[in-house]
């Protein structure tokens, strides 16, 4: 082995919502060195349901690590040479397990199922003035399908042998990164319950200013606090690991993955923003240390704290609950598409939509509407349409619902932003880019690194105290090189294409409540 070839080694587990990843950075240089990703399985057992299977999810982790292990093996790299693990993962996705076997109670319920309509109706009900945004002033955030608590109620509701091993107090409830942290860690011998503050705040049970489980947000949703695990810096030495070829290696950095793309974009300053492109879209702008409470329908969350006497940083998020889910449902449901990257061809072939919208609202709309009962619509359908229009719109649909959260960002920061900086899955498509920068009017800078989720999770880890092999020198990444993409329309029909949108987006609303 040539041991210490690239410096000390941080590897970086990407939990995403269609599938999980492990990779390899250089601590020095933020190299890439190596990695493995395997697709992770959804089940949809009934309209709007869709589940994961928490075996399986921690499965695709435990075979990438080892897949990676053998590849550097093939580099001559001394797995030895990985200091520390840090874990970026899809948010909000919900879990509960049996503390002394480490089985799942249920399955996942992945976060944009949206079961939970009636449990948020019943919620919403109980508070004065029927008053959706009650809870916002301690949690950020609005009652809606997509947040932990309200899946975890329903999970209450209708699951017995949820109830029941909570009252036998055998239940743990964790989002991913405390799954996989807690089975990493040793699971029922052992295994670490805690989750990172960025996790903990799209719960709806954590109060934003202190940190903490919430009394009153726990009472309000009915939640023991007996079940949740304890919250943690995003970096910190939580454990080491106890199973599999990394054992021994310490576990310290988590963060939800919009989170984790925040710190891998080094949006460290106010007044940054990115957004990410995968199953859905977010839009993340950083606030500083200050809380900002959004008045036009974005969320309120941590972006992150990196070290537990490090200062917090917030951030204004717009959320859309269906991005590259779109171009999967194409792929996978009307069998349009031979692969989602294969709609960059299609959608070329027109140059236009010819008037077609395509609102995809399959879970209802996320921000800025938080209109669960909206459903999708193809709206301006002629003889004339093909699947090519169809494809078109669907990235259209992307780039305008992009368009509605900075709009909103605009308002609530009075400033208005300059350029939008973009990572995630479908940003290698570059008619997507260039539709964005149209549709915003201002330059779209896509990072040539594409994996800025699980750069953020290994930095997060190597900062660690007790790790110390990372220096969060903004000099260390901005050498990494960019591609711009700027705006070719003018801004009246920019204007026109954006109101026609919005008149499709009226009509999307309510249909599951006629
Ligand atoms: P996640 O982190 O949510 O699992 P990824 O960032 O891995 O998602 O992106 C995967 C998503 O991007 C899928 O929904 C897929 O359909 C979509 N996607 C992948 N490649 C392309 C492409 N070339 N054009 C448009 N969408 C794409």
């Amino acid at each position: 082995f040539k041991s210490g070839k690239y410096g000390p080694l941080v590897g970086a587990i990407d939990q995403g919502t269609s599938s999980t990843r492990f990779l390899i950075f250089a601590s020095k240089t933020a190299e890439l060195i190596t990695y493995h990703q395997i697709p992770v399985k959804s089940v949809y057992p009934y309209e709007g349901w869709v589940e994961q299977d928490p075996k399986h999810i921690f499965n695709t982790v435990e075979q990438c690590i080892s897949k990676v292990v053998t590849n550097l093996d093939t580099l001559e790299i001394d797995p030895s040479d990985i200091k520390a693990v840090g874990v970026s993962n899809q948010r909000e996705t919900t879990i509960v397990w049996d503390k002394y076997t480490g089985e799942p109670l249920y399955n996942a319920i992945v976060w944009l199922d949206n079961r939970t309509e009636g449990t948020v109706e019943r919620l919403t009900a109980k508070t004065p003035n029927k008053n959706k945004e009650y809870l916002k002033g301690k949690c950020g955030l609005p009652l809606s399908t997509y947040f932990s608590a309200v899946k975890l109620r329903w999970l209450f509701e209708h699951v017995p042998e949820v109830t029941q091993a909570v009252e036998e107090e055998r239940c743990l409830f964790g989002t991913v990164d405390s799954w996989i942290i807690w089975n990493l860690t040793g699971g029922k011998n052992g295994g670490i319950h805690v989750t990172d503050v960025t996790n903990a705040s799209r719960t709806m049970l954590m109060n934003i200013e202190n940190l903490s489980w919430d009394p009153e947000l726990c009472s309000f949703l009915q939640i023991p606090a007996s079940i949740l695990p304890e919250i943690r810096s995003s970096s910190e030495i939580y454990g080491t690991i106890a199973v599999g070829s990394l054992e021994g290696v310490p576990i310290s950095g988590a963060l939800g993955d919009q989170s984790a793309a925040m710190v891998g974009q080094m949006c460290f300053d106010f007044g940054k923003a990115k957004n990410t492109y995968g199953t859905g879209s977010f839009l993340l702008y950083n606030t500083g240390k200050q809380i900002v409470w959004s008045q036009h329908g974005l969320l309120t969350t941590v972006a992150y704290k990196l070290g537990p006497n490090k200062p917090t940083y917030y951030a204004l998020e717009g959320s859309v609950a269906v991005a590259g889910a779109c171009v999967t449902w194409l792929h996978n449901n009307l069998g349009i598409l031979n692969s989602s990257g294969d709609i960059e061809k299609l959608a070329q072939t027109v140059s236009e939509t010819s008037g077609m919208y395509f609102v995809p609202a399959f879970s209802g709309l996320y921000a800025p509407y938080w209109q669960s009962d909206a459903r999708g619509i193809m709206i301006g359908l002629t003889h004339f349409t093909t699947k090519a229009h169809i494809a078109r719109a669907t990235l259209e649909a992307v780039c305008f619902q992009t368009k509605e959260i900075i709009d909103a960002m605009d308002m609530d920061c009075g400033v208005p932003l300059k350029q939008l900086q973009v990572d995630g899955g479908m940003t290698e498509n570059n008619l997507l880019m260039q539709i964005q920068a149209d549709l915003l009017g201002i330059p779209v800078v896509r990072s040539c690194m594409p994996e800025t989720t699980a750069l953020g999770a290994a930095m997060a880890a190597g900062v660690a105290d007790g790790v110390n092999v990372w220096s969060l020198e903004p000099e260390d990444l901005s050498a990494i090189a960019t591609d711009i993409f700027y705006p070719t329309i003018v801004e009246e029909e920019r204007e026109e294409r954006y109101q026609r949108w919005k008149e499709a987006v009226k009509r999307s609303m309510g249909w599951a409540s006629v």
